[in-house]
C-alpha cells in the first residue's frame, strides 16, 4: 500500500482531482517539501535553470555518421548526444541496431565532443552493459510498461529517461516512474513524445498539456521529443518552440547527416542546417520561458515553477 502524500497546495488549487490521481505515487509526486528534482548528468543539470537539448540520430549507423552528427549538434548547442544501439523495430526485417559496436561508437563520440550519451535499453538483460557506456538510460515508448526492465533500472546507477507509452495516460507514466524510484533510482527524466489518437496527419499527437500537468504534479524534470510526435521534419522546430514556451526542461531531437539515407526515422530527422536553425530560433522562446518563471511562478500552470 502506497503512502498518500498530498500534492502541493498549488496543485490542489489547479485541479483537486489530481490529488487523488497522482499523490499515491509518493516518490515522484510533488509535495510542499519536494518541488523540484535536478538530475545531474556529468556537468549538465536537467530540471534546473538550463534548457537541455539532446540530439542525434535515431540509430547509430556508422562511425562517420555518428561522429559527424555529434560534432554538428554540439556546435549548435546540444549538450547530449542521442543514438540507439539497440532499436525496438516494429518489423523483423528493419535495421535492429549495431548493439555493442554502437555503444562503443557512442563512447568514442563522447570522448571526441564531451557530449553526454543517452541511449535506449530494451531488456533487463542489457542494463548492466548499457550502463557501462551510457550516461542516461532511455526507456522507449514500447517499454514503458516493461516492469522487469523498470525494476532492473532501479539499481543501474544511471539516470533514466522514461518515455511516455504511446497509449499511456499520465497516471500510467508516473506509475512507471514510481516503479523505478521504488526500485532504488530517483533520478528520472519524464519525456512526452506524442500519443496515438485518431489523428493521422502527424505520426503521433503531441500532448503539449502533458508538460504543465506533469510539472505541476511531479517534481521530476520533463522533456519533449518533437521528432517522434511530428513524424515529419518540417513540424519539429514548431513543436520544439511550443515545448520551450510551456516550460519543458529540454528536448530530445533526431538529427542525421543525410536524413533521406537514414536507416530509421529519416522522415522526421533534421539535417545539420535545420537543427542549427531550430536552435537559433528557439532563443526568443526560451526567454519567454525565463520571463514567465519570474513573472508568474505560481500561475503559469505550475509548469514554469
Ligand atoms: C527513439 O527515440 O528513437 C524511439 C524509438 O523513440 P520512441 O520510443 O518514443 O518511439
Ligand atoms: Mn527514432
Amino acid at each position: 500500500m502506497l503512502r498518500q502524500s498530498p500534492l502541493t497546495k498549488m496543485a490542489t488549487l489547479m485541479n483537486p482531482r489530481w490529488n487523488g490521481q497522482f499523490s499515491c505515487f509518493d516518490l515522484v509526486a510533488k509535495t510542499d517539501g519536494r518541488s523540484r528534482t535536478v538530475v545531474q548528468v556529468r556537468d549538465i543539470e536537467i530540471g534546473g535553470n538550463d534548457f537541455v537539448v539532446m540530439a542525434g540520430p535515431c540509430a547509430v549507423e556508422s562511425e562517420d555518421q555518428l561522429l559527424r552528427t555529434a560534432e554538428a549538434v554540439s556546435e549548435a548547442g546540444a549538450r547530449m548526444l542521442r543514438g540507439g544501439a539497440y532499436k525496438p523495430r516494429s518489423s523483423p526485417y528493419a535495421f535492429q541496431g549495431l548493439g555493442l559496436e554502437g555503444l562503443k561508437l557512442l563512447q568514442k563520440a563522447r570522448e571526441a565532443t564531451g557530449l553526454a550519451i543517452v541511449t535506449e535499453v530494451m531488456s533487463e538483460e542489457d542494463v548492466e552493459l548499457i550502463a557501462e557506456y551510457a550516461d542516461v538510460m532511455q526507456v522507449g515508448t514500447r517499454s514503458m510498461e516493461n516492469y522487469a526492465l523498470l525494476e532492473a533500472l532501479g539499481s543501474c546507477g544511471r539516470p533514466v529517461l522514461l518515455k511516455r507509452g504511446m497509449t499511456a495516460t499520465l497516471e500510467e507514466l508516473l506509475r512507471s516512474a514510481q516503479i523505478i524510484a521504488v526500485a532504488g533510482n530517483p533520478q528520472i527524466i519524464l519525456c512526452e513524445r506524442g500519443i496515438r489518437t485518431f489523428e493521422t496527419a502527424t505520426r503521433n499527437t503531441l500532448d503539449i498539456a502533458a508538460v504543465p500537468v506533469l510539472k505541476t504534479v511531479s517534481h521530476l524534470p520533463v522533456i519533449v521529443d518533437p521528432s517522434h510526435a511530428a513524424g515529419i521534419r518540417c513540424l519539429v522546430p514548431t513543436l520544439a518552440r511550443a515545448a520551450a514556451v510551456v516550460g519543458a526542461d529540454g528536448l530530445l531531437v533526431e538529427v542525421h547527416p543525410h536524413p533521406e539515407e537514414a536507416l530509421s526515422d529519416g522522415n522526421q530527422s533534421l539535417t545539420f542546417g535545420e537543427f542549427r536553425e531550430m536552435m537559433d530560433d528557439l532563443q526568443p522562446y526560451l526567454e519567454i520561458q525565463q520571463a514567465a518563471r519570474q513573472l508568474r511562478p505560481r500561475l503559469v500552470a505550475g509548469g514554469i515553477v
